[in-house]
């Protein structure tokens, strides 16, 4: 999972800040590497590195980044290592020098580097799928602009090539992408997957100079900056922006499905985001809700005297719960907020101690109670198990355990980084067991048909969902065992432990010059 924002300005305006700002909103998709590059005339500005927004760009390198149009992003990766090789936005010469931000995984990403090296003559340098999508772009692109030259009469491109250029990649690249790039000199644009799989939404906003557009993956990101949200880019589509605050829009997939991922609502998006029509809060309201009736069936006796959520994931569904169930809902763990994430840290050692690190518990608020811990999911495991103990410690008589989520046992290969088969807590285990795994009096878990009509019920137009790290069922039907297999042995702790998070060595790799 990752965050990407593009910006088209009025035509003497520098978008740099805007970018950095709204990177700033997206921070939640990915801590690992952020950048940005921005298009000044004919002339590209790049940045990026690793860490956070915050400690990648400094003053300096902000004076640099001008321009009037420029995309950012913020990497978590889900494929490739976390070298600075592979942070975005990147970079291609040929054709017209092309930049892209990519949100999403392709599972046909090897197939197609093959391709590229063999038929497209194109190396690829790292084991990024981005500069993969970015080379089919690229070579599609490049097709379509020989055959028009002579016919654009001094222009190498109109605007109905990209549209073309981008059919060929729906046909090409198999999986999750939402795209967000630039012609350099020429415009911005913006698609999305044929299931819109990975969220992409733009809105425009009224200056005295003009329209300005922005498209992001989340609409927090535009509303923050004062766009006003026009609407999702949809499945398939691929919408333009040129330099001049024109916007074209067209349709690039003979038949795209609305797939989004679900996995969105339940924990990625923040809750102040509305994507693809469907309120995050919202949802997670109705799962809360949903979550409470199931337990009121099951338990109908039950002696919850306070609910409360694993901060801050759970935070939504904890308080509607408790209200459905007309229990009080309490705060009873204090979250250090300046520890990252504890799921982004490789290695199960360093996770689990995090966790103890992040959270710390209020005991007044456990003596003696029979406490309910609400989490949006349970992954591997670790911070359920943590937090139940850090609850009996504090003096909890009895501590239950609801998710959001219902059990997660199948690999994510869409752009969610969730881990392999092996270290999913639930996978090969009973409800039972996993609540001993956990160490919980009682768990329990949402039905997925209950997950999916939480968010349905949000907008009716969107009945089906990629709940693929629920049932196994891949969209794209490409998905092999053997691709999984090989997604788990790059993806396990010990994988991830040996990329590190160490500097890239760069070899011959076609990249603009990063501002030092
Ligand atoms: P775990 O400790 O592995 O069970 O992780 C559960 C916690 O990780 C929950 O609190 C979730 O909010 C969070 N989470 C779930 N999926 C992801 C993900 N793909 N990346 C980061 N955090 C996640």
């Amino acid at each position: 999972m990752c965050g990407i924002i593009g910006i088209v300005g009025t035509t003497d305006s520098h978008v740099s800040q805007m970018l950095y700002d709204g990177l700033l909103v997206l921070q939640h998709r990915g801590q690992d590497a952020a950048g940005i590059v921005t298009c000044e005339d004919e002339h590209l500005h790049l940045r990026k590195g690793n860490g956070l927004v915050r400690d990648v760009f400094y003053e300096r390198h902000m004076d640099r980044l001008k321009g009037s149009m420029g995309i950012g992003h913020v990497r978590y990766p889900t494929a490739g290592t976390c070298s600075t090789a592979e942070a975005q936005p990147l970079y291609v010469n040929s054709p017209y020098g092309l930049t892209i931000a990519h949100n999403g995984n392709l599972v046909n990403a090897e197939e197609q580097a093959t391709q590229l090296y063999l038929d497209d003559l194109r190396h690829v340098n790292t084991a990024s799928d981005s500069e993969v999508l970015l080379n089919v772009l690229a070579h599609e692109l490049q097709k379509l602009g020989k055959k028009q030259l002579r016919i654009q009469n001094g222009l190498y491109l109109n605007i109905e090539q990209i549209f073309r250029a981008v059919h060929e990649v729906h046909f090409r690249v198999s999986g999750g992408y939402a795209v967000v790039g630039m012609v350099t000199g020429y415009g911005m644009f913006a698609f999305r997957d044929p299931y819109g799989i990975r969220p992409l939404v733009f809105g425009s906003r009224e200056t005295e100079e003009g329209t300005e557009w922005a498209v992001a993956s989340e609409s927090v990101a535009l509303v923050t900056l004062g766009f006003e949200i026009e609407r999702d880019v949809e499945p398939g589509e691929c919408i333009f922006i040129s330099p001049t605050g024109e916007l074209y829009t067209y349709q690039c997939h003979p038949s795209p499905q609305n797939i989004p991922c679900i996995f969105e609502y339940v924990y990625f998006s923040r809750p102040d985001s509305i994507i693809d029509g469907i309120s995050v809060h919202q949802a997670r309201c109705n799962m809360g809700d949903a979550l409470a009736k199931k337990l009121q069936r099951m338990r109908p006796d039950e002696d919850i005297d306070v609910v409360m959520c694993v901060p801050d994931s759970g935070r939504i569904a904890a308080m509607q719960m408790a209200e459905t169930l007309g229990i009080p809902f309490r705060e009873g763990f204090v979250k250090n907020r300046y520890v990252g994430r504890t799921f982004i840290m490789p290695g199960q050692a360093q996770r689990q101690d995090s966790v103890r690190k992040k959270l710390n518990p209020l005991p007044k608020e456990f003596e003696g109670k029979n406490v309910l811990l609400v989490d949006d999911s349970i992954v591997r495991g670790n911070t359920s198990r943590k937090i139940v103990e850090l609850a009996r410690e504090a003096g909890a008589k009895k501590v239950y355990f609801a998710s959001s989520a219902p059990p997660l046992i199948h690999p994510n290969v869409y752009g969610i980084d969730m881990p392999a088969r092996s270290e999913y807590v639930a996978h090969g285990r009973s409800i039972e067991e996993i609540s001993e795994q956990i160490g919980a009096d009682f768990l329990l878990y949402q039905d997925l048909e209950d997950l999916i009509a939480s968010c349905t019920a949000c907008n009716e137009e969107i009945t089906t969902f990629d709940c693929s790290c629920f049932t196994g069922d891949y969209c794209t039907g490409d998905v092999t065992e053997e691709y999984l297999l090989e997604l788990e042995q790059r993806r396990n702790d010990a994988a991830k432990s040996q990329n590190g998070n160490g500097e890239s060595v760069e070899v011959g790799s076609i990249e603009l010059h990063n501002e030092e």
